[in-house]
């Protein structure tokens, strides 16, 4: 499996511990946590509006989210 970079943050997610969605187009996501995964899918927000996932590290937890 090759390495692949979260949907969400940009992130190098490692082959075995991120989450994979298929969306019903077609189009697969990565995320490197289930915290990119759900502001991606259910908070629908944009990277860009994410001070966190604009580091590139969807890991480190933010305290306001
Ligand atoms: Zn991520």
């Amino acid at each position: 499996m090759k390495a692949v970079k979260c949907s969400f943050c940009k992130g190098d997610v490692e082959p075995g511990t991120g989450l994979m969605f298929v969306k019903r187009d077609g189009t697969i996501l990565y995320f490197c946590s289930s915290k990119c995964r759900r502001n991606m899918l259910e908070l629908k927000r944009k990277p860009a509006e994410v001070k966190w996932a604009r580091k590139g590290g969807g890991l480190s937890e933010g305290r306001r989210g």
